[in-house]
């Protein structure tokens, strides 16, 4: 029985990643600074611990005795958050340092990081008609200002643990990952949610209009969760010493995913473009010629298909609150 560690056990793709390990019959050490009741979904099976991961002596804790460390934890978000948090954002490097340090003094035989498509240069990134962007577009750097400079930090900083101390480390860029049991709201929600929620809400509440950020021509993939977390476990189990692309190359615009939206919802708004929300780079894809020589598969979930998932899930969650909200209503009166 394999004792692994899951970092950032309480978000969205740790939650599903600590799921999948526990039914494989794996000992899971599930950490995450959000108290329990926070968290997306809890694996009664696991060793669930609530610990901020930025110190030291907590990736010890979390660390001491498991042979595997997969870290998922990181202060992020959508662009509404990346692009007004660049500070705090930055600050998720304690978390990786402080995890390898001790994953060296630990005797960790594996460590996986997740990186993201924000390490690209973006020069790179700048015509919606993106070809795809291969591994060595990260170089020379010039990263999403604040989360992407941290994730390009960090890949080196793996990179330089396995060479000098013999840690197998793993690294994958992750391109925008979606599905249930994710964010939705608050702020820190991705596109892919964001539209959802709102056509979901529209619905409830016969809303015609729907705000989307940037004109809508900006183009983006989304990789479905059950891709994501295939492709982690994969990856940290492959031979594969470079960062590696972990995405899907199904390329949208985001005009294009609303349509989407709007077809499962079966519901059509009037749309109007915030020109001056957050909305990062013009065009970015995966490009996904590395990952299907080295592990002979690719992300390939149709984003029509994992939408609807993602969308069932969010309405019936908007409507169980929608029920609690009217229930204390109730109550209060
Ligand atoms: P998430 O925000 O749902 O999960 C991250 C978790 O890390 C959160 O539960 C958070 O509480 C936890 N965390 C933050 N600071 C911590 C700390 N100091 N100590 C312990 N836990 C802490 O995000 P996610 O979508 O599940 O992303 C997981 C990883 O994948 C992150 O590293 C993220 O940068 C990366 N990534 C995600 C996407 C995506 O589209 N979701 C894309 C690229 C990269």
């Amino acid at each position: 029985m394999k004792r692994i560690v899951v970092a950032g056990a309480g978000g969205f793709i740790g939650g599903h990643l600590v799921k999948e390990l526990v039914k494989k019959g794996n000992f899971v050490r599930a950490v995450d600074i959000k108290p329990l009741n926070e968290w997306y979904q809890i694996s009664e099976d696991a060793d669930n611990l609530v610990l901020d991961l930025r110190l030291k002596e907590n990736c010890f804790t979390a660390v001491n005795g498991c042979n595997e460390v997969f870290n998922l934890a990181a202060d992020m978000g959508g662009m509404g958050f990346i692009e007004n948090n660049k500070a705090a954002c930055m600050i998720s490097v304690l978390i990786n340092t402080h995890l390898l340090i001790a994953a060296k003094e630990c005797g960790i035989d594996r460590f996986f990081y997740a990186s993201s498509a924000c390490v690209y240069n973006g020069d790179k990134q700048t015509d919606p008609d993106n070809p795809g962007l291969r591994e060595s577009d990260a170089y020379p750097a010039l990263a999403e200002d604040g989360y992407g400079w941290e994730k390009l930090f960090s890949e080196r900083m793996c990179r330089h643990f396995s060479e000098d101390y013999g840690i197998i480390t793993r690294v994958a860029r992750f391109h925008n990952v979606y599905g249930p049991h994710g964010t939705y709201d608050g702020g820190r929600e991705k596109a892919p949610a964001a539209i959802c929620r709102k056509v979901i809400d529209a619905r409830m509440t016969g809303k015609k209009e729907i705000i989307i950020w940037g004109d809508g021509h900006q183009t983006r993939s989304f990789m479905f969760i059950d891709d994501c977390i295939k492709g982690i476990q994969d990856i940290m189990y492959s031979n594969i010493n470079e960062p590696v692309n972990l995405g899907s190359s199904e390329m949208v615009s985001i005009n294009q995913l609303v349509d989407i939206v709007e077809e499962i919802a079966d519901y059509k708004m009037e749309r109007r473009y915030d020109l001056d929300a957050p909305k990062g780079v013009r065009g970015r894809n995966s490009e996904n010629s590395l990952i299907r020589k080295l592990l002979g598969w690719e992300p390939s979930i149709p984003l029509k298909k994992g939408m609807k998932k993602t969308y069932d899930w969010i309405k019936s969650e908007m409507e169980n609150e929608a029920i609690e909200k009217k229930g204390n209503n109730r109550f209060n009166k």
